[in-house]
């Protein structure tokens, strides 16, 4: 990562920023779900670190490397010997980023963003499930590579998979998966599971020529700490109520992770 300089990222960043708004996929509710493929085998194509998610204007921002507890943070315009997020007494947590395509996402209710502006994309609603438990549910659709990012519980649920599929001789890429949600917003006990989707094996063209141009995983999960350093401290960790709550409750990692897919105010219909 040594040499290359905030213009390097920010041309990255603006090429990124072409193609969707949000470079993350998360998902916001109990039960949503995306159909993902993953494009990377997890052995090569995980980037991890230890991030903050530092809040600005009342969201949670781009994960930011942690300069003092990373093992090996990448040199960057405008670093400091000591990490300014640390010194606010945020707590950083390790992350790991993996590239994915996103077919679509499936959502509990139509696009909220239809209340503001009745021009915003109507979803498809659509039956999931079989029997009893068929649920109507709302399809965005999205065609997307984007970045699944996650924390130890969501690695350890991707490392299942793995070992799933290689009981059937196969690998993590071999298959599409369902990506659910299980928890509601703001839950410390969030879980996520992934649901390999059978007969899925063939990659959609879109899918293959997105193989063919991703770039470097660091890089994209480094765009966030390039313009947090680059834009000096002007990002500030703000009091959020719900960080004081958690951090009154007794704080294990996993506690931590239920942030990483923990929905902010992205419009949906710019995904
Ligand atoms: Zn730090």
């Amino acid at each position: 990562m040594a040499g290359r300089g905030t213009a390097y990222f920010t041309k990255r960043s603006r090429e990124r920023a072409a193609q969707f708004s949000n470079p993350f996929v998360y998902l916001r509710e109990d039960l949503e779900q995306a159909r993902i493929r993953f494009l990377e085998e997890p052995s090569e194509g995980f980037y991890s670190g230890v991030f903050h998610r530092p809040y600005a204007g009342g969201k949670v921002g781009d994960p930011v490397i942690c300069i003092e507890q990373d093992d090996d943070p990448p040199q960057l315009d405008g670093m400091t010997d000591e990490c300014k997020l640390c010194e606010a007494r945020d707590k950083p947590s390790m992350k790991f980023f993996v590239w994915v395509y996103v077919y679509y996402l499936l959502h509990l209710h139509q696009n909220p963003a239809l209340d503001k502006d009745p021009q915003a994309p109507k979803w498809k609603a659509v039956k999931v499930g079989k029997g009893a438990s068929m649920t109507t549910m709302f399809k965005q659709d999205v065609n997307k590579v984007k970045i699944l990012l996650g924390g130890s519980r969501l690695k350890d649920e991707i490392d299942n998979s793995v070992a799933a599929a290689s009981e059937n001789d196969a690998t993590l890429l071999e298959a599409d998966y369902r990506f659910i949600r299980h928890g509601v917003p703001r839950s410390t006990d969030t879980r996520y599971v992934f649901i390999a989707i059978p007969k899925s094996s063939k990659l959609k063209d879109e899918v293959t020529k997105a193989i063919d141009e991703l770039g470097p995983i660091a890089d994209a999960a480094l765009e966030g700490s390039v313009a947090f350093f680059s834009g000096g401290s002007d990002v500030a960790v703000a009091e959020e109520p719900e960080e004081e709550e958690e951090e009154a409750q007794e704080e294990t990692a996993e506690e931590e992770e239920e942030a990483e897919a923990e929905a902010e105010d992205k419009d949906f219909a710019t995904l």
